[in-house]
Formats: structure tokens, C-alpha cells, sequence
């Protein structure tokens, strides 16, 4: 029996996907929230508790121990099934300590020995140390790029396979690839198909509308926006395979803590104006960027120019923060990224506050030296683009 199942005690009614009608900025505000009730807060606060009281037979009790269900999880959890899937009210979300506690529980608990995984080669660099894993324990892994998979025969790829997992767009090369057409062809062939929808929120795009069967991300990305907080989630279609995600984070305890919950469940009433803010700045410096000679492969999937753009647009509402592009070599990059002053050196994206890095200095994602993964927050655009253009000039010439 799982707390999704049961009336918890923070939960009100049954979970109703709300009006799937109302627009983006208004079903954000109250996702997940429970029915109204006379002085009592409109998000209740979180709740610490290791263990419930918990008298006699344990069955359909919805809140037993810690490592099991929270309250201020279910909460979450309703809230993220609603703007993830709307029209799916069987939907199903397990909320995880991290993207890659959710990552993890979903390869680690549908993959056993003898069976297949496509994986691409260009998502998430923690994938790779995951493929170890995975073959170490016998599971066959396939790589793909998430790019090209129109190119004759790619789908052979899928033949055979028990899970296809697609990073859309892919972090660190925001590559695109079409989830409805890949998602129909891994199911003509059995598999399950499972997006890595942390670039784009649920707000940007909705796998579960293109066929998905699982929707994993980050929660520490832009879903939280305000970078203090990790946390990750599974929404499965089916409530069969949403057990088995459960029962993997009871087994790792996987957890997210309860302040850890509530802070992201508070933050998503903010993540229509964060995330359209965002998408517009990103464009504008992406356009900015395009102009300037000393700058090469500028991609972000909602730059009309980008070699992802057509396919994005047909599957996107909205093209998240992260705009990537290259320097000639890595002391310009890394003078660049010296002379700004409105954007932070630090890693991560998705947060208020512009952030940006040289990506090659982690290794792991196969990027130019010179390559620059920027996170644009939602600072002033015209600010922000200043800022940018200046730190380009003094990087050119070297003197500051
Ligand atoms: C950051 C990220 C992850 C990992 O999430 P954590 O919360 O850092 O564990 C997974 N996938 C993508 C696309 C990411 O950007």
C-alpha cells in the first residue's frame, strides 16, 4: 500500500489532476496543495518524523516509518504528477534525495541480467559511471547520440531492448531529439521509454503527452530554480511500475529530506514566472552571443537558427536557461568568465542567479575546451546581456 494509495493526514480528497485546462501560471500556484480548511495554512509546513504512531495491523496505514512515506512528499509528489501529466490522473510520482537517486532507482530496478538498455552517449556525465555499473551486473547497455536518430537504420538500435532512456535536450549540447516518434518505436519493439525532462520542467515539456513511460529528473535544476536545494523525481504511468521505484527507494533509502520537499514544493509556485523569464533572457543573450565573432556553436534549442530548433518547437513550450557555446581555447574562456559580474563561476543551472562554467574542466561530457555551459536566471535581460558583452571584450584583449 503505498501513501499515494491512502488518505494521508496533510492530503485532503483523493488526488484529481485539477483542471487540466487552466493555463501553466495558474496550476502552479495550487499543484499539490490540499483542500482549503479553515485556518489551516494553504502549504502545510514540513513534517519531521522518523516513525508515526502506528497502532495494530499496518495494513492501509499510509505513514508508518521515515524511509517509507512523508506527508510533505505526498504533497510533492501530487504536485509534480499534476504538471508533469494533467491529463493522466493514474500518474504516479516518487520523489528521490537527488536526480541521481531517481536515475538510479529507475536503471537499477527495471534492468536485470541478459536484458538492454539504450542509453545516450551524451546525456548526464554520472550515465557513464551508471553503464559501468549496469554491466557489471550483466544488464547489456547501448549507447546513442541523442542527435540524428532520423539517420537510416538507428532504430535497429532499439531492437531487443527492455528500456530506452532519452536525455531531451541533452545537458551539456542541448541536442534534440523527437520523443513522440522514438517513444512509438521503442513500444513496437517493447520497451519502455523513459525522458530526462530536467532541462525543460514540466512547464517546457511534457513526455508523458509524447508517449513516454517514465518522466526522471532533477529537481535541483530548474524546478527548484533557487540553488539550495537537491532533489529528484520519478512520475511512471503505471502505478505497477511506480511501486517498483518505491520499493527501490525504501530498499537504498534514497530520501529526500522533509525541509527539502517542502522548500521545492514552495518553489513551484514560482516556476511559471521563473521559467518564462528565464527562456526569454536565454534567447536574448543566445541572439547576443551569435553576433560576436570570437564565439562559435552557440546553441540553445529556442534560437530560431538552432539545428534543434524545428523539432524543439513541435515538442516544447518552452526552451529552459541554458545556453552553451564555445571560446577559441580555455584561458579565454576562462577570462571571460573571470570579467563577468552578474554571473557566478559555479556549476549546476536552472537558478535565479546567472551562473555559468567551462565545462571541460569536470572532463566526462566530450566538449571543446572553450566550451561555456551558461545558465541564464532572471535577472534583467538588458542587464544581463551588458554584462555578457563586456566580459567578452575584456576577454578578447586580455586586459582588465
Ligand atoms: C543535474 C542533472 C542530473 C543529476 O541531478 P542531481 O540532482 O545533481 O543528482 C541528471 N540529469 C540531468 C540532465 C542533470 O542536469
Amino acid at each position: 500500500m503505498s501513501a499515494q494509495d491512502a488518505d494521508g493526514p496533510l492530503t485532503g480528497p483523493e488526488r484529481d489532476h485539477g483542471p487540466a485546462a487552466d493555463a501553466d501560471g495558474t496550476r502552479v500556484v495550487r499543484a499539490g496543495l490540499p483542500g482549503e480548511e479553515p485556518y489551516a495554512p494553504p502549504l502545510p509546513g514540513p513534517v519531521f518524523a522518523a516513525h508515526f504512531h502506528l497502532p495494530g495491523d499496518i495494513e492501509g496505514a499510509p505513514y508508518t516509518y521515515g524511509r517509507d512515506a512523508n506527508p510533505t512528499w505526498t504533497a510533492l509528489e501530487r504536485a509534480v504528477a499534476e504538471l508533469e501529466a494533467p491529463e493522466d490522473p493514474a500518474a504516479e510520482t516518487v520523489v528521490f534525495s537527488s536526480g541521481m537517486g531517481a536515475i538510479s532507482a529507475v536503471l537499477l530496478s527495471q534492468l536485470g541480467p541478459g536484458q538492454t538498455v539504450v542509453l545516450p552517449s551524451d546525456g548526464y556525465n554520472l550515465l557513464a559511471a551508471l553503464r559501468d555499473r549496469l554491466e557489471g551486473f550483466g544488464v547489456q547497455v547501448r549507447t546513442a547520440p541523442t542527435g540524428g536518430w532520423e539517420e537510416p537504420g538507428r532504430l535497429d538500435a532499439l531492437d531487443g531492448a527492455r528500456l530506452l532512456w532519452l536525455e531531451t535536450p541533452s545537458n551539456p549540447g542541448l541536442d534534440v531529439c523527437d520523443i513522440r516518434r522514438l517513444a512509438d518505436a521503442a513500444h513496437e519493439r517493447g520497451a519502455l521509454v523513459a525522458v530526462d525532462n530536467t532541462l525543460a520542467t514540466p512547464l517546457g515539456q511534457r513526455p508523458f503527452a509524447l508517449g513516454a513511460d517514465l518522466s526522471v529528473a532533477s529537481g535541483t535544476k530548474a524546478l527548484t530554480g533557487h540553488g539550495d536545494v537537491l532533489l529528484g523525481y520519478v512520475v511512471c504511468r503505471d502505478a505497477e511500475l511506480a511501486a517498483s521505484v518505491r520499493a527501490w527507494r525504501k530498499t537504498v533509502g534514497a530520501i529526500p529530506g522533509p525541509m527539502e520537499a517542502w522548500l521545492a514544493h514552495r518553489s513551484l509556485a514560482t516556476l511559471d514566472v521563473r521559467t518564462r523569464r528565464q527562456a526569454g533572457n536565454a534567447l536574448a543573450v543566445a541572439e547576443a552571443l551569435t553576433a560576436r565573432p570570437e564565439v562559435s556553436g552557440v546553441r540553445h534549442p529556442g534560437l530560431p537558427g538552432d539545428e534543434a530548433h524545428q523539432l524543439a518547437a513541435r515538442q516544447m513550450s518552452r526552451y529552459g536557461c541554458v545556453v552553451g557555446f564555445t571560446l577559441p581555447d580555455k584561458a579565454h574562456a576562462e577570462r571571460f568568465l573571470s570579467a563577468l559580474r552578474l554571473v557566478g563561476e559555479a556549476t549546476s543551472f536552472g537558478g535565479v542567479r546567472s551562473t555559468a562554467e567551462r565545462r571541460g574542466r569536470w572532463g566526462g561530457d566530450a566538449v571543446p575546451d572553450g566550451f561555456i555551459r551558461l545558465s541564464v536566471g532572471v535577472e534583467d535581460a538588458a542587464d544581463l546581456v551588458a554584462d555578457i558583452r563586456r566580459a567578452l571584450d575584456e576577454a578578447r584583449t586580455g586586459d582588465r
